[in-house]
């Protein structure tokens, strides 16, 4: 079982904004993020996932329930001949930039703060990176 912890402060990159989330959970699966809403539709909180606290808004911030998917951050597929990778919702662009690298491939967007962001995937666990492109040297 998934559990949150009390006594988190959230702060932005900048340090612009921050919040005190009641419960803050790193889940490692779909299954623990699945806990986590239930509970949060038990107790009627809301729930904010937060990628790299880079946003210069307060976009991320909650006072209910936070969740950081840095725990799910694996490259779950690479398909070279197709360019299409498959990775966790938490991965880290800078990580993933090293992966790319490794197989000839890069994204076409993103360069540089490439060591700050993670992808989004609105409301998946994971998303389809299909407009990887052929690394271009
Ligand atoms: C100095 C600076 C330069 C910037 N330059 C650019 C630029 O060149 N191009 C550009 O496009 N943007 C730029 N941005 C904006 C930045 O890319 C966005 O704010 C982006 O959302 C930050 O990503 P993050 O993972 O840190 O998101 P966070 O700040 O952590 O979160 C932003 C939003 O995304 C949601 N979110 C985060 N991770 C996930 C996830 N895995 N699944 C679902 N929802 C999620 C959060 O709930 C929140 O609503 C810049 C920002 C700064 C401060």
């Amino acid at each position: 079982m998934v559990l949150g912890r009390g006594g988190y402060k959230f702060q932005n990159w900048a340090q612009t904004y921050g919040s005190s989330p009641e419960l803050y959970f790193q889940p490692t699966s779909a299954e623990e993020i699945k806990e986590i809403l239930d509970l949060a539709r038990q107790r009627s909180k809301r729930v904010k996932v937060v990628g790299g606290g880079h946003s210069p808004s307060n976009i991320a911030c909650s006072d209910d329930f936070m969740v950081r998917l840095d725990k799910m951050n694996r490259i779950l597929k690479i398909d070279k001949e197709a360019k299409q990778v498959t990775v966790e919702a938490g991965i880290l662009l800078a990580d993933l930039n090293k992966e790319l690298d490794r197989c000839g491939l890069a994204l076409s967007k993103w360069s540089h703060l490439k060591s700050w962001l993670k992808l989004h995937a609105l409301n998946k666990s994971h998303m389809d990176l299909s407009w990887a492109l052929p690394k271009i040297l």
